[in-house]
């Protein structure tokens, strides 16, 4: 019997561990905290966006159900996301709860993915708590292309939170959207200077979710055209480190650093895929590339025991779909909802 043919009672009873239909351990959750954010980055999000209403959003408390619901699941490393995670009042409140995890054992790594706005005041605290490394994403280095493409982003604020973190003992991973017409030149630069800082760096394909107001067409940079005019004055070597995402990485020579490529639409990363999505309004995505989704709110407002609470993961672990569906050359977005939505 798999867990997925268990009633409520028995899934908790039985192994807990969430494998999904093709053999896949579920070992990573991405939880986005709040679908607001600080910034308007052009391909992430419209200039005049619609945020949610409060009472769609799910509580402190509610987050960190599900959380620990999915720790107690198999799920070993816990990423929080937004829209801009640190926006959400009472955030190190959560991580505070959830670091409790961590201390227990059942769970090896506590993260965020940042835009490092407001992390200068914040870095201490993540470390205190057991933060080790962090995501900032960071497309450029020149304070008015930062301005232009985040809409009023104040570069110098992001730069002092990736200082602090560092001077906090924080590893930090700099992630750039590779963008044709705004940052394909400045990317060797921007990689050096992060290298240069002991940071990792992931390169990103612009991905087609949500609807935004520029054409993605436009901006959208083959990573694979990035990594050959890289290869041309630098040495790349293949790195086996795999996060089982959509990463590639190697190690630049020259720098001494690491690189990633996350290039969704050139290559099939679904295989070895470990990880499911939370939406700041609960919606459970298995793949970030498919309208699949499980609303696991109304599961929890409907009052549903621990037991019925693992008994929908469990249906929507078992029905995770094989891969994603991308297609950059269509009108509209395969997937509508946005980044800031889903978390990334
Ligand atoms: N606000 C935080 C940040 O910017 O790091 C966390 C949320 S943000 C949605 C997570 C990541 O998604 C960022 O690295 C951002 O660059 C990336 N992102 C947003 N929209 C994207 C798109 N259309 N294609 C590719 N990456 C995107
Ligand atoms: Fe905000 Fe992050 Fe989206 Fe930029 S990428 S608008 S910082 S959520």
């Amino acid at each position: 019997m798999t867990p997925y043919d268990a009633s409520p009672a028995q899934a908790v009873s039985t192994t807990p561990r969430m494998i999904d239909g093709f053999g896949r351990a579920v070992t990573y959750l991405r939880v986005s905290v709040t679908d607001r954010c600080d910034l308007r980055c052009t391909y992430c999000m419209a200039e005049h966006m619609t945020f949610l209403p409060k009472a769609e959003v799910l509580t402190l408390e509610e987050l960190d159900r599900l959380a620990s619901t999915f720790v107690g699941l198999g799920v070993r490393k816990l990423r929080l996301t937004g829209g801009e995670p640190l926006v959400r009042k009472g955030f190190m409140g959560l991580v505070e709860n959830l670091s409790r995890h961590l201390r227990a054992g059942t769970l090896d790594e506590l993260t965020l993915t940042t835009n490092g706005t407001q992390l200068a005041a914040h870095a201490a605290d993540l470390a205190r708590l057991g933060v080790r490394r962090i995501n900032v994403s960071l497309d450029t280095l020149k304070p008015d292309l930062f301005r232009r493409l985040t809409r009023g982003g104040d570069l110098a604020k992001v730069l002092a939170g990736i200082d602090a973190a560092l001077a906090a003992g924080i590893r930090v991973k700099v992630n750039a959207v590779a963008l044709k017409a705004d940052n394909a030149a400045e990317l060797p630069e921007l990689i050096q200077w992060a290298h240069g800082l002991g940071a990792d760096v992931t390169l990103i394909e612009t991905m087609p979710l949500g609807e935004v107001d520029v054409d993605r067409t436009d901006q959208f940079l083959s990573l694979k055209d990035v990594r050959r005019d890289l290869s041309s004055f630098w040495t790349l070597s293949e790195l086996a480190y795999a996060t089982g995402g959509p990463a590639r990485y190697v190690k630049v020579e020259e720098t001494g650093g690491r690189l990633g490529f996350i290039t969704p639409l050139s290559h099939n990363f679904c295989e070895a895929c470990n990880r499911v999505r939370l939406t700041c309004t609960g919606t459970l995505h298995t793949c970030l590339g498919r309208e699949d989704a499980s609303d696991l709110r109304a599961v929890m407002r409907g009052g549903a025991t621990d037991a019925e609470l693992t008994a929908a993961i469990f249906r929507a672990i078992g029905a995770k779909p094989q891969g994603h569906d991308f297609h950059i050359g269509e009108a509209r977005p395969a997937v509508v909802r946005h980044m800031s939505t889903t978390g990334g």
